[in-house]
């Protein structure tokens, strides 16, 4: 299983949740929404092969930590992947637009400097200024537009920049969002669980119900079963995390033995 978009250091006991990643082989993409998080939530992963963790700064926090940008670029060498970063256009971040949108174009400026990153990407009511943004620093490495809400003219435009989409249990529930995920090609998804911010059955969601996204995926893309399209997503995986442009290649991501250890870069 493939938890691509998952705050492992905001649950009560992150050490359970990574435990039961570790038992399931579950490959985690461990964002962050700031850099002061870092550290600490790569360390959540020191024994865990198959997580890997991202340098983030959340746009919903950006007018508070603009001044943390110093320590994301410092760290930025340490990281190959980079999230959650992006844009909100929501009513209560609004009025913070101007900071998010300097931190958001100064992230990818820096990632492009630095040859490129995966990039674990937030477009909430802001699709098109992500999008312009992204097509102004193509350099920047590969967008994977997380929780993807725009209007189906933005995912067409998104999908002709060259994005990625990681897709979560609650965009498979409604028309909407399958007839986005319908729209996205079957070679650049993968699934997320956005917990624990999003919700599953009334409760905080974690990386096992990715589980339910993967059921909903083999209901819009016509497949059998939920193992068909775990083939799927491991190929795009492995495809992602190999790409130019993502910078420094991740061949390890998909192992799963222990024993392999792992490499400086996480
Ligand atoms: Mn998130």
């Amino acid at each position: 299983m493939i938890d691509f978009h998952c705050h492992l250091d905001l649950y009560p006991d992150p050490d359970a949740v990574v435990a039961r990643c570790v038992e399931a082989g579950t490959y985690v993409l461990s964002v962050t929404t700031t850099p002061s998080a870092w550290r600490g939530t790569l360390a959540l992963a020191s024994r865990a092969p198959r997580i890997r963790t991202a340098l983030g700064l959340h746009p919903e926090l950006a007018h508070e930590r603009r001044r943390e940008l110093d320590l994301f670029e410092e760290l930025l060498p340490r990281a190959r992947y980079v999230g959650e970063i992006g844009l909100d256009g929501s009513p209560a971040c609004r009025g913070h637009w101007e900071d998010q949108l300097h931190i958001f174009t100064r992230i990818l400026a820096v990632c492009a400097a630095d040859g490129g990153r995966v990039l674990s990407i937030h477009s909430r009511r802001a699709s098109s200024d992500v999008l312009d943004a992204l097509d102004a620093r193509r350099d920047a490495g590969v967008p994977v537009l997380h929780w993807f809400s725009g209007t189906p003219r933005e995912l067409a435009r998104a999908v002709a920049l060259g994005c990625w989409f990681s897709v979560g249990p609650a965009m498979l529930t409604g028309a909407k969002g399958r007839a986005l995920v319908a729209q996205m090609p079957r070679d650049r998804v993968l699934t997320e669980s956005d917990g624990p911010f999003a919700q599953t059955n009334g409760r905080p969601a974690t990386p096992a119900d990715v589980g339910l996204a993967a059921d909903g995926l083999a209901l819009v893309w016509g497949l059998a079963s939920a193992g068909e399209v775990h083939q799927v997503l491991a190929r795009n995986l492995l495809r992602l995390t190999t790409a130019p442009g993502g910078s420094k290649p991740d061949h390890d991501a998909l192992a799963c033995d222990p024993r392999r250890g792992t490499s400086g870069l996480r």
